[in-house]
């Protein structure tokens, strides 16, 4: 199939679940077995489908690369098992590791809580041709900061600014940095890999009875099951309140793992294909350049 089918395909699947003006989103509208037109006899054709897309992927990054203009951020956010790491994983396997970067940001370091917390994730802005992913962000800020006021009060914010304001004022500030960012050429794209209660479970089990998946399991994502209710209510505020058409969020399913690995690699073709890129224009001085090296190789 040609970039250009590939491209109107993506834009098609993705569509559905792009949130460009959060005002009226509600999280319960998105099922998280939702799989589309795609049904599990399906799969093998998804699968297919992603191949193409990480294929795309790879010939549009070289071109973001190439121009070296426009920067592409992603940020992921999640419950934990919802697929995070495997999407990310998955849908960038194609693309030239010299052209990407992944940043994870877990709990904050003393170092981090001496500054506001844009200031973390500032520094790892992608640069321009690159794409950066966010692995979480500074959305926690407005997620598992709002599910427990105790970690709000170790943030050493001057007591005059926690008010009833403040939620708000961290949706004004980050729908104000995304705006910045987009106005500087970072194209900022959002994801949220939405899993149900039930689905979370079955893969804690898992993570629980197979041995080489030990390692995944920490009894302490397990426990924020108790507070899944805040969760979603943070999760629909935020993204009600940072869905913007410049950097609009993408509520994915998750209980099916192919079926998100293919919605995100499809928005992220949708948001590089809408960056129009062209590799760099060969101007008649660079043409005389090239010719001159032909003839000195060929005469070697
Ligand atoms: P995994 O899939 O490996 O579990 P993860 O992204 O959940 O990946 P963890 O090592 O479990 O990584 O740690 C991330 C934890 O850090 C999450 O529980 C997250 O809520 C927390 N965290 C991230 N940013 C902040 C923040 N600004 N304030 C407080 N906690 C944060
Ligand atoms: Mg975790």
């Amino acid at each position: 199939m040609k970039l250009k089918d590939i491209i109107k395909r993506a834009h098609k699947l993705s569509q559905p679940y792009r949130v460009s003006d959060g005002g009226k989103f509600r999280l319960e509208d998105v099922e998280p077995d939702d799989t589309g037109d795609l049904t599990e006899e399906n799969k093998p054709e998804a699968k297919d489908a992603l191949q193409m897309g990480v294929g795309a992927l790879a010939q549009l990054q070289d071109l973001l690369y190439a121009q070296d203009r426009w920067a592409v951020l992603l940020i992921f956010q999640a419950m934990d098992a919802a697929g995070k790491d495997g999407a990310i994983k998955h849908v960038m396997s194609g693309v030239n590791p010299q052209g990407c970067q992944v940043a994870s940001f877990k709990a904050p370091s003393p170092e981090d809580l001496d500054h506001d917390y844009l200031w973390r994730c500032q520094k790892h802005l992608p640069e321009r041709g690159r794409i950066g992913i966010f692995n979480r962000s500074y959305y926690e800020e407005t997620l598992v900061v709002r599910v427990h006021p105790e970690i709000l009060k170790k943030q050493k914010v001057p007591e005059k600014l926690v008010g009833k304001d403040l939620w708000e004022n961290r949706f004004e500030d980050i729908r104000a940095y995304e705006r910045y960012l987009g106005n500087n050429g970072v194209l900022v794209r959002k994801f949220f890999l939405h899993v149900s209660k039930g689905e979370q479970k079955k893969r804690f089990m898992e993570r629980i009875e197979n041995k080489e998946k030990n390692w995944k399991f920490s009894a302490t994502d397990a426990a924020e099951r108790k507070h899944w209710k805040d969760y979603a209510k943070a999760y629909e505020e935020t993204i009600r309140n940072t869905a913007t058409k410049e950097a609009p969020w993408y509520v994915v399913p998750a209980d099916n793992k192919w079926f998100t690995r293919v919605v995100v690699a499809a928005a992220i073709i949708d948001g590089l294909a809408s960056l129009d890129l062209v590799y760099p224009h060969v101007d008649k001085a660079k043409q005389d350049e090239l010719a001159v090296a032909r003839k000195e190789l060929e005469n070697e």
